[in-house]
Order: structure tokens, then C-alpha cells, then sequence
């Protein structure tokens, strides 16, 4: 059989409970399909209401199911093989497919697009089972079956198909609005931004570099690690925060223990100074709960207190082994534990406290008037983008 008409049948999980909002879904993983297999231009799309069929025309399964693993939003696919509408090849494959699974239980399901085929979908059903029964040790279980084989008859061939590959799940990037992430040169921060993109959140980041302490090459780590993210969002825009005079000014003024807690306030008050301009909803972190001094509860109030919009930390409940699973997984793991210093590292200091007291904070911040400080800061900020696709934006 020509495998020309082979094609993969995406499944969608989660999208079929959003109501009226389907369609705009629906429409948006197919948009991020199509840019996510590019490199594949023969590949043809046809975006129906409950399934999309990617018809492979020449390119081959095994070379673009990883690229589709990884698109927010389909819940499984399955690579659907091309059939001469004949019982006998029918039969064939099926008997192929129970032999490669070694199950146990089986049930064949038939449906008839041409209905003018010379057998119903049960004379079908039953006569591919017969093939299976009489030659294997397989059992039929038309209620939980181990091993479904679906067979659809269209007017030009017939498709079999029954193994599932697991997608990502999630929403397709871009149908739940527009965040500010807070991305370091860290572990976590990425990880955060895949799971925020994985519910259909589209990104644009924002990130505090203190030159010339930290040198040029944390701009070119955060591109590194942001495109291993581009498969997720293929363009992302990054606001460069030039915080050196701030963090400066914060530890002549705050002593050792309270100059993150300070810091921390002053990256909120810019980053959703930048979050109103740009329309993003809401900001997000790649912090923990405990995982350091700055991510206690306590400290959470205290930084927190100066945000006017929510704060998002997908992270906030993951342990540190399982966020660097996640990160060897989206490989940005190997860029992150390059050792290149981070605004926060350079600054570091031994005793920062983990309960912070308001008052405290307040002296603080009344012993300079960082309101100038903050404006410059603001209009020093720089754009990058970080782009898979070849055109700029
Ligand atoms: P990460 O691995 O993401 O750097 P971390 O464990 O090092 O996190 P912190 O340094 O306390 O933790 O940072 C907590 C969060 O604050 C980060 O996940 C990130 O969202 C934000 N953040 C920290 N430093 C920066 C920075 N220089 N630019 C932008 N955001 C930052
Ligand atoms: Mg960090």
C-alpha cells in the first residue's frame, strides 16, 4: 500500500469541555501546529471540528511525532495508516497490529464514511474479529478493550489505527491572554514560563541585569534558554532591565539582611510598571515556596505587597528535584547551570532574613527617593526578541 495517504489524527482532551470558545481553540492549535512543523512544508492540515489530520504526504511519522509531543493543547494522536478498501487487506493489518501489541483483549471498531460500501460497519466488525480470533489468543471485550483497532471506510480507502501517543495536554499557546514573566538566568524561572505557556498563557519576559557586573553573556544565555522555548511560543519578546544603580543604591541603604526583600519590591514596581504598558494581565515568577530566603510566606507578603495585579507561581508547590526533571525534560537545564553570574548572585548576601517586618521595610525605603531612580530604570529598559521563525516581528 502507497503510505502516501497515511496521516495523524490529533485528539484534543481538555479543549472539547470549553463550550463556545472550541472553535477559537481549535483554530489556534492548528496555527501553532503549522508553525511548530515548519521545517515539514509538504505536510497538509485539515482542521475539522473534533479531530485535525495532518496528511503526511512524504515525510514520515517517526520524524515529526516529537515535534507534535510537544505542542500545548492536544490531548494524544494517532498515526492513522491507509488501507485499500478490501476485507482482506483489512484483516491483514489488523492481524498485524494485535501481533505487534501481545494483549490480551481486543474490539474492532468500524465506521462507514461511504456508505455505499457492500458491507455494514458490524458485517466489518465481525469479520476482521474472525481473523483475530482464529489466529491469536485474543479475546474480544467490546467494554474495556486493551487493544481497540478503529477502521473507517472513506469513499477513496479505509484508515486503521489504534495506538495512542500521549500529547502534552494543556491549552494551545495564546488562547488564555498575556503575561509578564519575571525569567532569570536560573533553573526554575524557565520551567515556570513551559507551564504557564502550557496552560495558553502567551509570554513576554522581563529580566534584571546589573552590567557591568554581570557580563553580555546572561543576554545570551536567557536567548539560549528561551529558544528551547520557542517551540512552545514561537516569538518572544524580552524587556532587558538595566537594575544596576537601583541594587547599588539598595545595599548602600539597606544593610546586608533586608536588601533582597528591598530589591525584590523594586523588580515588581518596574515589572508591572511594564505590565500595564504592554497589556500583560497579570506577572509571573519561577519562586517556591521556602525554597530560599526571598520565597518564605513571609517574604511573599512583603513583596507581593507592592503588586497591584496578581502574581502567578506556577512553581510555588514543586520541589527542587522535580523542577530540574521538568528542566533536563525541556532541555534548558544544561543553559541555566552555566556559570554565568545573575544580578541577584553578584549582590548576594549571607544573612538575608526570611521574615521580613513591614516597618522595617518602610524605613527603609523612606531613606531614599527611589521614585527617579525607578523612572531612569524604566526608560534605560531595552527590547529583545527571540524568534524561531525567520521573519522578524
Ligand atoms: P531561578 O532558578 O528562576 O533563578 P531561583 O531559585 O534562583 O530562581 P531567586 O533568585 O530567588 O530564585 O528568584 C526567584 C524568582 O524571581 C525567579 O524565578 C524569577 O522569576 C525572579 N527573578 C530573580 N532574579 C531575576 C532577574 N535577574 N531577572 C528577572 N527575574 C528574576
Ligand atoms: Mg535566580
Amino acid at each position: 500500500m502507497d503510505h502516501s495517504k497515511d496521516m495523524i489524527m490529533v485528539r484534543f482532551g481538555e479543549l472539547s469541555t470549553k463550550g463556545k470558545n472550541i472553535r477559537v481553540f481549535i483554530k489556534k492549535l492548528g496555527q501553532n501546529l503549522k508553525i511548530a512543523l515548519k521545517d515539514y512544508p509538504s505536510l497538509q492540515f485539515d482542521i475539522k471540528h473534533d479531530h485535525i489530520y495532518i496528511h503526511l504526504n512524504d515525510n514520515k511519522f517517526e520524524d515529526i511525532k516529537g515535534i507534535i509531543a510537544r505542542v500545548p493543547g492536544l490531548s494524544s494522536f494517532s498515526l492513522v495508516e491507509a488501507v485499500e478498501r478490501d476485507i482482506d487487506q483489512l484483516k491483514n493489518k489488523a492481524l498485524e497490529i494485535a501481533k505487534e501489541k501481545q494483549l490480551n483483549t481486543f474490539k474492532i471498531i468500524t465506521k462507514r464514511v461511504d456508505k455505499l460500501f457492500p458491507m455494514s460497519s458490524d458485517e466489518i466488525n465481525r469479520a476482521v474479529a474472525g481473523k483475530i480470533l482464529s489466529e491469536t489468543n485474543y479475546k474480544v471485550d467490546v467494554h474495556s478493550p486493551e487493544l481497540p483497532i478503529n477502521i473507517i471506510i472513506r469513499p477513496d480507502v479505509a484508515y486503521i489505527f489504534s495506538k495512542k501517543f500521549k500529547g502534552l495536554g494543556g491549552y494551545p499557546v495564546g488562547v488564555a491572554g498575556k503575561a509578564l514573566m519575571l525569567l532569570s538566568g536560573g533553573i526554575d524561572s524557565p520551567v515556570a514560563a513551559f507551564l504557564m505557556m502550557k496552560r495558553g498563557v502567551k509570554l513576554e519576559m522581563i529580566h534584571f541585569a546589573a552590567p557591568p557586573y554581570t557580563s553580555e553573556q546572561v543576554i545570551v544565555k536567557i536567548e539560549d534558554l528561551l529558544s528551547k522555548l520557542n517551540i512552545y511560543q514561537p516569538r518572544i519578546k524580552v524587556y532587558v532591565v538595566p537594575f544596576t544603580d537601583i541594587q547599588k543604591k539598595i545595599y548602600e541603604v539597606a544593610g546586608t539582611s533586608y536588601a533582597i526583600t528591598i530589591m525584590r519590591r523594586m523588580m515588581m514596581r518596574i515589572a508591572q510598571r511594564v505590565a500595564k504598558c504592554h497589556h500583560d494581565l497579570v506577572l509571573a515568577t519561577g519562586e517556591a515556596i521556602g525554597q530560599v530566603a526571598s520565597q518564605t510566606l513571609q517574604s511573599i507578603v512583603s513583596i507581593e505587597s507592592v503588586c497591584q495585579i496578581p502574581v502567578i507561581r506556577p512553581l510555588a508547590t514543586v520541589d527542587k528535584v522535580d523542577i530540574i526533571d521538568w528542566a533536563k525534560k525541556l532541555e534548558t537545564y544544561d543553559i541555566s547551570i552555566r556559570p554565568f553570574e545573575d544580578c541577584c548572585t553578584i549582590f548576594s548576601v549571607k544573612d538575608p532574613t526570611t521574615a521580613p517586618k513591614m516597618e522595617r521595610i518602610q524605613e527603609i525605603e523612606n531613606k531614599f527617593d527611589f521614585t527617579d531612580l525607578l523612572e531612569q530604570t524604566y526608560r534605560g529598559i531595552k527590547v529583545i526578541n527571540v524568534t524561531s521563525e525567520k521573519e522578524e516581528f
